[in-house]
């Protein structure tokens, strides 16, 4: 019996041992003092005009919704600049890459579309790149790949959604699998451009960066730092590449909010999805708010463009109205914030909305630790939950 008491002790501190890097790095993720709901948007701009009417009507489904502050819902829009000019490539046969801006005048109910959310105060902008794909490997593959070919020089504005998966990644050459690494030069190129398109069509720097198909690297993040991104949007961790089976891919590791990257990019985490074309209801929206909120975290929901048009878009437009309504009754003291201000608290402790109470963080950590893989069940098993939950009595 004497024996066990002394076991029990060692298990526990093996188990904190063995799991001390991400318990620690749980403690230091910001904790949020109310619930915080933001709705990512990825894959607007350059392209299909028909997105000018689903964006008037998203503007006003926003409009309709306040939080106890009288905040509207944001809607973030992962902007891409620019699109393949089909017309123009076929008249050099195949042979030269060249683009259409987002402030082309063939884009302009786009544009005024956007310009008007930006105004009311439900769109922030967010770069996503000045297109979805790296132009010299779409242009390589279309070579091989009959698809590309036809995608590159077809008769209307293409959709980067219709690109083979792998080629949608920009910040790697994705012609060939595995994919290739692009030159610091290329990089710093083409992020000096897009950040400098960003900034003469919204007459703002892009501060929040999200990596398409999150598929990026340091280069990336050093080039974006230099010319003014502030916070990049991961889910949670960091693909570099396409692997042979053309699945993005890197080096496993683990991101929370607020950690930072290269330059001090500071990273925010969007791992929870609002895809009502992939089948999802406001109830998996709410239940991801309710996970997030429990851990102290924000909800950053991840939704794309595609579920907003054409034929899916009735459902999405019904299931974001019933999200939005519930949410605000579910929850009295919830939050409508941009990412770019979820960034911003987080960088500068707002101690409005992050939590600097003991027992408080307590909770969210205690909230956090049931996240980690296997944690609880070895907890379980040694006894360490009972600690643990002593704590969180002492937290109540
Ligand atoms: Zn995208």
């Amino acid at each position: 019996m004497a024996a066990l008491l002394w076991l029990l002790p060692l298990a526990w501190a093996l188990v904190l041992v063995l799991y001390a890097s991400p318990l620690l790095a749980l403690w230091h993720e910001p904790a949020w003092r109310h619930p915080v709901l933001v709705i990512e948007s990825d894959d607007w701009g350059a392209g299909d005009l028909s997105q000018a009417a689903a964006l008037d009507a998203l503007r006003a489904l926003l409009k309709h919704h306040c939080d106890h502050t009288g905040r509207h819902p944001v809607m973030t829009l992962g902007i891409v600049l620019a699109i393949a000019d089909t017309e123009a490539i076929r008249a050099t046969a195949g042979h030269e890459y060249l683009r259409i801006t987002l402030d082309d005048a063939r884009q302009a109910p786009v544009l005024a579309a956007l310009r008007a959310g930006i105004a009311d105060c439900v769109f922030a902008p967010q770069l996503h790149g000045m297109e979805h794909y790296w132009p010299p490997a779409v242009m390589a593959a279309a070579q091989t790949d009959r698809r590309v070919a036809v995608w590159l020089a077809g008769n209307s504005l293409p959709r980067t959604e219709d690109l083979p998966s792998p080629l949608q990644s920009r910040w790697t050459a994705a012609a060939v699998l595995p994919s290739l690494p692009l030159s610091i030069p290329e990089i710093n190129e083409a992020a000096a451009d897009e950040t400098g398109m960003f900034q003469r069509i919204f007459g703002n720097a892009a501060q929040v960066a999200v990596p398409t198909t999150f598929v990026w690297n340091d280069a990336v993040e050093r080039a974006w730092a230099a010319h003014g991104v502030r916070c990049i949007v991961t889910p949670g961790t960091r693909h570099e590449y396409r692997n042979a089976q053309g699945r993005p891919a890197g080096d496993g590791r683990y991101i929370l909010n607020g950690e930072r990257g290269q330059n001090g990019v500071l990273y925010v985490v969007r791992d929870q999805y609002f895809e009502p074309a992939l089948g999802h209801r406001a109830e998996q929206g709410l239940a991801a708010l309710a996970r997030q909120t429990a851990c102290a975290r924000p909800t950053l929901l991840e939704t794309h463009r595609f579920n907003f048009m054409g034929e899916p878009a009735d459902a999405a437009f019904h299931e974001l109205e019933r999200l939005l309504s519930e949410a605000c009754i579910a929850y009295p003291a919830l939050r409508f914030l941009s990412t770019q201000e979820i960034a911003e608290a987080m960088a500068h402790q707002d101690m409005q909305l992050i939590e600097t109470r003991l027992p408080q963080r307590l909770r969210a950590w205690l909230a956090r630790t049931r996240t980690l893989p296997h944690f609880t069940k070895l907890a379980r098993l040694t006894g360490l939950v009972l600690p643990l939950w002593l704590l969180g009595k002492w937290a109540a």
